[in-house]
């Protein structure tokens, strides 16, 4: 698994504002902005405003309401960026085997070209 959460990881001072940050969508529940090094035409990442490590935490502890409200935006921003009609892709790391690097939850969109198969 992964430690507790961390107040002082990027994403969290994000939220905050500490950092800026190419904002595509903020609402209630999420925010989505532009990575810093993307890794496709368009690579957006979803972020939930609530304090969660991993997928996996977020699945366990957030109430109903942050789930859809953070799954809403995920689909939100697709169309927002107008992905919606070639396609696109959502994914998460969680933990170390998959290599995420920040400790708070995120989803990556990934579209803009046709993005080949899965990572094995
Ligand atoms: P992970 O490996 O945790 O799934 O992905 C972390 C992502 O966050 C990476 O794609 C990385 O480029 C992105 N990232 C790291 N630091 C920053 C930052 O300060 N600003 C933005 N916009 N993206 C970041």
């Amino acid at each position: 698994g992964l430690p507790p959460y961390d107040d002082g990881n990027i994403f969290a001072r994000i939220l905050r504002g500490e950092i800026p940050s190419r904002k595509v969508h903020e609402d209630e529940h999420a925010l989505a902005f532009h990575d810093i090094a993307p890794q496709a035409p368009v690579h957006v990442l979803v972020i939930p405003k609530g304090s969660y490590v991993s997928v996996a935490d977020f699945s366990a502890k957030a109430s109903p309401e942050e789930v859809a409200g953070f799954w809403r935006a995920v689909g939100l921003v697709a169309r927002q960026l107008g992905l919606e009609d070639q396609g696109f892709r959502v994914l998460t790391n969680m933990g170390s085997d998959a290599g995420q690097e920040v400790p708070h939850f995120h989803v990556h969109i990934f579209g803009g070209k046709p993005l080949g198969p899965m990572l094995a």
